[in-house]
């Protein structure tokens, strides 16, 4: 098999689903849990099955959601042990988990440590009461607070906290709390994301929601802005578009994948990248049991990325980081010219103040974070464009 070095497992079940979720999710019904996880392992079994079982240790296990913790305990443990069973972890890996607010507890987090998860993610989003409402969360501001002293007693010291911010009727301007309140908590990591309508979605469907959203983008914007300046000053490096860390606490899971590494994703809508192939699993319950049932891979979809492909997919990924795009070296991976048109674009977002060049790598700022998949698509390598391999 091909060196693996992270998994990610999927688990689609939350207590209430957020009018904003585009994940693949189910309300929470408690009698799922136990064929689901049991497909799950079936599925792990016949992936480390594959082409003569996994060649080196795993560097980073993830369970995101979904609400992984709407599992108990006791649903955890089997599924941990088969996952170790099937793919060696190694001494130092990471095991990180999603949690939310409402689950978190002393006697939860000190269980789930016992199973090895040594980071935590906690969607926590917002601590105003008015912005949790409007985010249709199913928790309070002081579930936020309470969750969080949890997590600083008895969880890992290596954790998360995510923030939104966009909630519709809210004044952008109140997310200023929410970064004031997770800055005097001192998480080592902390996530930002804006509201995004996607489609499909109840938020998406709903014409004052999408009035709201509309008319309220620059002020998300200097939101956003503002946050990260705060964050910065407090000492977080702001590494990636949405993500901020103390020293030494990026998400390992978030590293391998941005570095183009090779994993793997278990459950229902899962992806997974090995050697510049792409595939994502069936995201609907039923159509992922019948093909685990009948002994397949619930495979839905599957790509070799061309050239040109993976040449973009590192534009994209790396221009997303603080450490930006090494330009010389990405012509000599790619066998695609950085050109002078791409030199001009460059030239024009410095002018702008969106990026900069940092010895020989181009590098965006927290405004060019903000536009960061409109200025990867001005840089993208055209269809046309000559690879010389
Ligand atoms: S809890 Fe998270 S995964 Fe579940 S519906 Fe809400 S946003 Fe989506």
């Amino acid at each position: 098999m091909a060196a693996i070095r992270a998994l990610y497992c999927h688990i689609p079940f939350c207590r209430t689903i957020c009018p904003f979720c585009a994940f693949a999710v189910h309300g929470n019904r408690e009698r799922l849990h136990a064929d689901y996880l049991r497909r799950l392992e079936r599925e792990i079994g016949l992936a480390a099955a594959g082409n003569g079982g996994p060649s080196q240790p795993i560097e980073s296990l993830y369970f995101g959601g979904g609400t992984p913790s709407t599992l108990t305990l006791e649903e955890l443990e089997p599924l941990m042990a088969a996952l170790r069973r099937n793919f060696p972890l190694s001494p130092d890996a990471e095991i990180a988990f999603e949690c939310n607010p409402e689950d978190v507890r002393g006697p939860y987090l000190s269980g789930l440590r016992r199973l090895g998860i040594d980071r935590l993610s906690l969607g926590i989003q917002s601590f105003d009461e008015k912005t949790l409402a409007a985010l249709g969360r199913n928790h309070n501001g002081r579930r936020s607070r309470e969750a969080l002293r949890e997590v600083q007693r008895h969880g890992p010291a290596n954790y998360n906290v995510d923030l939104m911010f966009g909630a519709p009727g809210i004044d952008p301007r109140a997310f200023a709390g929410d970064v004031a309140a997770v800055i005097d908590a001192e998480p080592p990591h902390v996530s930002l994301y804006g509201l995004d309508l996607e489609p499909g979605t109840l938020f998406a469907r709903d014409p004052a929601v999408r009035e709201w959203d509309g008319r309220h983008k620059q002020a998300q914007a200097e939101a956003y802005l503002d946050a990260a300046e705060r964050l910065t000053r407090a000492g977080y490096r702001h590494y990636e578009v949405s993500n901020f860390c103390r020293p030494g606490y990026d998400g390992r899971q978030n590293r391998i994948v941005w570095d183009g590494g090779n994993y793997l994703g278990f459950g229902t809508g899962a992806h997974s990248h090995v050697d510049g192939v792409r595939r994502h699993n069936h995201r609907h319950l039923r159509a992922y049991s019948r093909s685990l049932d009948a002994g397949e891979a619930p495979e839905a979809f599957r790509e070799a990325l061309s050239a040109v492909q993976r040449a973009n997919e590192t534009l994209m990924l790396s221009l997303r980081r603080d450490t930006g795009l090494d330009t010389a070296q990405w012509e000599r991976c790619h066998g695609i010219p950085w050109g002078e048109a791409r030199n001009k674009t460059a030239a024009a977002l410095a002018a702008a103040g969106k990026a900069q060049w940092a010895a020989g790598r181009l590098v965006l700022t927290a405004r060019g974070f903000l536009v960061a998949d409109a200025v990867t698509e001005q840089l993208m390598a055209g269809a046309d464009e000559q690879v010389a391999v």
